[in-house]
């Protein structure tokens, strides 16, 4: 550590989705506020979330003659997760919910005219409360970035290329700052009266999913910087995790060609949601089986059969027909960009005749082409025995085409435990100025073992917002903010 501590009222871990609104709201309140970040510029996963918000009982939902309450967006979010959602936390955010959309919309918000609408990617609720910006998670972070700019005007410093090395704790229940380690590689000490991490979680690292997700391995579109150090740091002060249970992969990704993790950016996966585009293909594991119905209309069904599979791995399977006449399976690519990767990408096999395609694939030929067999009498007597309905051709004339897939991340499931104050839990109860807000917290927190729409970018700005106030002394009810 080199020099004198710096002091400030608040620090705030990560400039991302929670973090800036923590600190535009605690500057706002009148607070000297630091905050800390690793990368080179704001806005974390902003930069590549959807950035998908929900909330019930909006003005604009109300404008639109529907009628929902956070009450009602309660019992769905319980529903859709099978109660594994935590219902402390889940109730607070549902309560923050609209509060959340009004600023945003109040602060100019690029709101689709779509907007707000039922959803099919995830698990749909029974209300349009999903609500998102024409530029995805970019027009949340439009919001956001004017007025933190306007708040490192004031009483904010950001301190960028700087990252959160340790938790000072002198006491049980207490930390009294943090050590940072700067862009030239000095480990400074901070005091602070609050902290609050906002550090996301650690859906961009490979080695650390494993660890705090029971074994699975990593595949998405993770930020990079969605390390888990802050987690760790938190961990090390005492922090406990949970919710390394209750992981649940979303349906499909196609990696990155040359990553081992990293899949292309979530535009870009292949359209396997029934809803938006009815499957030709089949979805086979690596013993070439079949595992689930293609167009079963749940897909929290489909992903939890294909949490059962082998390393969460699947290929698509269709010939030269349905390449031909269905609707694009890859509705981002070009035909160029197909064949290119036909040609020359690792997760991509196409060939002649089914036992070649297996091979290259990296399939059970067997397997493989015992379930073709079947699926092709399936598609004549049209009796298939996943129960699928949509039978629209037969896989029979090559060349025959295998996708790899993987069951992906966007959100890391585990992550620090705290109470329904959103203070972080250590080994003697709640830490008293340790607050986290964000993915730090698990995604599985408010969505339990399964996905529900909007509820990370939404309780993050909520619950960062409320923390803001909070550190500065000022009232926090929804109704207020
Ligand atoms: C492709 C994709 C699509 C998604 N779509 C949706 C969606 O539509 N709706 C939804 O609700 N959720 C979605 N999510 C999830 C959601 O976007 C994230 O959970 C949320 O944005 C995380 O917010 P956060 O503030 O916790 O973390 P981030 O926004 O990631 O911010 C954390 C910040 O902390 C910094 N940091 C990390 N470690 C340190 C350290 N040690 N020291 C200093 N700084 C540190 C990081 O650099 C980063 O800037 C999506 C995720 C992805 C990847």
């Amino acid at each position: 550590m080199t020099g004198r501590p710096a002091t400030t009222d608040l620090v705030v871990i990560g400039a991302g989705t929670a973090g800036l609104p923590a600190a535009i709201e605690a500057a706002r309140h009148g607070l000297r506020v630091t905050v800390i970040e690793k990368a080179d510029r704001i806005g974390g996963t902003l930069w590549r979330s959807w950035g998908q918000l929900s909330a019930g009982g909006t003005s604009l939902q109300r404008s639109k003659g529907i009628r929902d309450s956070p009450d009602l967006h309660f019992d769905d979010v319980m529903r859709i997760s099978k109660n594994t959602a935590d219902p402390v936390l889940v109730r607070l955010a549902v309560s923050h919910a609209p509060a959340t959309i009004e600023w945003l919309m109040e602060s100019g918000f690029d709101m689709d005219p779509e907007a707000p609408a039922v959803l099919h990617f995830h698990e749909p609720y029974l209300l349009a409360r999903t609500y998102w910006g024409r530029n995805a998670g970019r027009s949340v972070l439009d919001v956001l970035a004017p007025a933190f700019e306007e708040a490192t005007a004031g009483s904010v410093t950001l301190e960028l290329n700087t990252e959160l090395v340790e938790l000072l704790a002198s006491a049980p229940g207490r930390v009294d700052g943090l050590t940072v380690r700067r862009p030239d590689g000095t480990l400074h000490d901070i005091e602070a009266r609050v902290v609050i991490l906002t550090s996301g979680g650690y859906a961009g690292n490979p080695e650390l999913f494993p660890r705090f997700t029971a074994g699975s391995p990593l595949a998405g579109p993770g930020s990079p910087g969605a390390d888990g150090s802050g987690l760790l740091a938190a961990v090390a002060a005492g922090g406990r995790v949970r919710g390394q249970e209750r992981f649940l992969p979303t349906y499909g990704g196609v990696l990155k060609s040359g990553s081992s993790w990293e899949t292309v950016h979530l535009d870009d996966y292949p359209a396997l949601t029934p809803q938006a585009r009815q499957p030709w293909e089949i979805h086979v594991n690596a013993r070439g089986e079949r595992f689930v119905a293609e167009d079963a209309p749940s897909v929290d069904l489909r992903e939890n059969a294909l949490l059962e599979q082998p390393e969460l791995k699947f290929w698509v399977v269709y010939d030269a027909t349905i390449r031909r006449e269905a609707p694009a399976l890859f509705p981002t690519w070009s035909e160029t960009e197909l064949d290119d990767a036909f040609a020359g990408h690792p997760s991509f096999a196409m060939a002649d005749d089914l036992r070649t395609l297996a091979q290259a694939a990296g399939l059970d030929a067997d397997g493989l082409a015992r379930t073709v067999a079947a699926y092709n009498e399936a598609v004549a007597s049209g009796r298939d025995e996943f129960g699928r309905t949509h039978l629209p051709a037969p896989i029979a004339e090559p060349p025959f085409h295998a996708v790899l897939n993987h069951g992906s991340t966007l959100k890391s499931p585990a992550g620090l435990a705290v109470d329904g104050e959103l203070r972080v839990l250590g080994p003697d109860g709640p830490f008293e100025n340790l607050w986290a807000a964000g993915e730090v917290l698990g995604g599985s927190t408010l969505s339990g073992k399964s996905f529900v729409s909007g509820m990370s970018v939404t309780p993050a700005l909520g619950f960062g917002r409320m923390l803001g106030r909070r550190a500065a002394g000022a009232d926090t009810d929804p109704g207020s903010m």
